[in-house]
């Protein structure tokens, strides 16, 4: 690769020269010029996604004298009574891990910094809470651009209960959002976060209000869908034996699970392909084969609430079963095969909010060893093992999902070890390599 792509070309950023209400230094702000990105797509919490450089990164102004930091148009001046609360409140703010912020290129730590400074300044100001709860929103994005949803999820609740309080209170009417738009957000946060019951309520009122843009009625009514989906996935996970150690997360799965159907006779997957996901059944039933279906019988049938393909989910094997939807014969109707997919970064992403997940989980598997062939075939190796199955299982599974040695490689936004609840505890900025290789080597979806 040339040097020149890998950093910023010298006119992708255009500086503008700011004064802080707060220490009175005059510094340089730098943001992308308008050409030099595009918007491809948005989340449905209207996440944005860039081609080119991503302009979220440089939304915050910071001071480099003092810290205070707000959004670009937001740095206007303070009353001396804000003025002494903002100082008070920055002061405490420990430097440990500064960020500088007269550096032109702004990485993922640098912005994420910039949104935990920006949050301080506005509590302390007695910002709108709405206006609080967009920069704890826009910190959750850049977790997601990193690629950290444990720390994403945590800082989408604190964002959600902002947002719900600013709607409870009533959105202050001179800002460029709505209650209608803020209660669309409660709606979508409470769902990111597995609160699938408390959204839909708030889906419900923007779907039916007279006066929602066309746009965000829409929006609202797919994600009414989803969140009514999620709920019937909620209540079925809440059934099955290998998720109970892990129940309080139930609702953070089922909603990043999707429910499928696979005609009579079509394959849910075969023997041999990669696992990236594993299958509760929901309704109907699947034929388990080991060998090729069209040539052998069955080794399993298996029915509503049973679990399929989650040894090699987790243990990163090729799938070693072929799973087939029992098509239709003469004299018998089949029913459709419908099972919930849950994909493995759902899991994974659950798994850095709560590691004792994967414990939980090599131990129900181990514990179902003998309980029919086909998971016999899924264990064929570990069951040798000294102590039982779960010796070898847990250090598989952790491996898998990134636990142990090679754990730093795609911490994008900081150390190890750090405790996501805490503002303003990062660490300091790896070297600008470590963070390419984490962005650019971020898994597939
Ligand atoms: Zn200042």
């Amino acid at each position: 690769m040339r040097q020149e792509e890998a950093t910023l070309s010298p006119n992708v950023l255009v500086k503008r020269e700011v004064r802080c209400p707060l220490c009175g230094a005059d510094f340089l702000h730098w943001s992308p010029r308008s050409g030099t990105f595009s918007l491809l797509r948005r989340d449905s919490d209207f996440c944005p996604h860039y081609h080119g450089i991503n302009p979220t990164l440089y939304q915050i102004c910071v001071c480099p004298r003092c810290n205070f930091a707000a959004y670009r148009d937001d740095f206007g001046d303070l009353s001396e009574r804000l003025h002494q609360a903002v100082v008070a409140a920055l002061s405490r703010v420990k430097l440990g891990a500064a960020v500088d912020f007269t550096q032109k290129e702004r990485s993922l730590f640098a912005a994420l910094r910039s949104f935990e400074l920006a949050l301080i300044s506005a509590q302390a100001r007695e910002a709108p809470l709405e206006v609080q709860a967009s920069l704890l929103h826009r910190a959750a994005w850049i977790c997601r651009y990193g690629d950290e949803m444990g720390r994403e999820v945590s800082y989408l609740g604190r964002a959600r209960d902002l947002y719900q309080a600013a709607f409870d209170h009533g959105v202050a009417k001179d800002r460029r959002t709505n209650d209608l738009a803020v209660a669309y957000l409660v709606g979508e946060l409470m769902l990111r976060t597995g609160k699938i019951l408390e959204a839909r309520p708030y889906f419900h009122l923007v779907a039916n209000a007279g006066d929602a843009k066309a746009s965000l009625l829409r929006q609202a009514t797919d994600r009414l869908d989803d969140a009514n989906q999620a709920s019937h996935i909620e209540r079925l996970l809440k059934t099955i034996a290998l998720f109970q150690p892990i129940a309080h997360l139930i609702g953070l799965i089922s909603a990043h699970s999707e429910r499928k159907s696979v005609a009579p006779g079509a394959a849910l997957f075969r023997k041999g392909e990669p696992g990236l996901s594993m299958f509760v059944v929901a309704a109907g039933q699947a034929a388990v084969y080991l060998g090729d279906p069209a040539q052998s019988a069955p080794v399993a049938i298996v029915g509503p609430g049973e679990t399929l393909g989650e040894m090699s989910l987790f243990l990163g094997r090729p799938r070693s079963a072929t799973i087939v939807a029992p098509a239709a014969r003469k004299g018998f109707v089949a029913v459709a095969l419908e099972v919930i997919e849950i994909p493995r970064t759902a899991f994974r992403n659950l798994l850095k909010v709560d590691p004792e997940v994967v414990a939980a989980i090599a131990e129900t598997i181990a514990r179902r060893e003998r309980e029919n062939a086909y998971w016999l075939a899924e264990l064929d190796l570990a069951s040798d093992a000294p102590d039982g199955p779960q010796s070898l299982l847990l250090p598989k599974i952790r491996r898998f999902f990134g636990f142990g040695a090679d754990l730093g490689a795609d911490e994008v936004l900081d150390g190890p070890g750090s405790d996501v609840a805490v503002p303003l505890s990062l660490t300091p900025e790896p070297a600008a390599e470590s963070l390419e290789n984490g962005s650019t080597g971020r898994e597939g979806e």
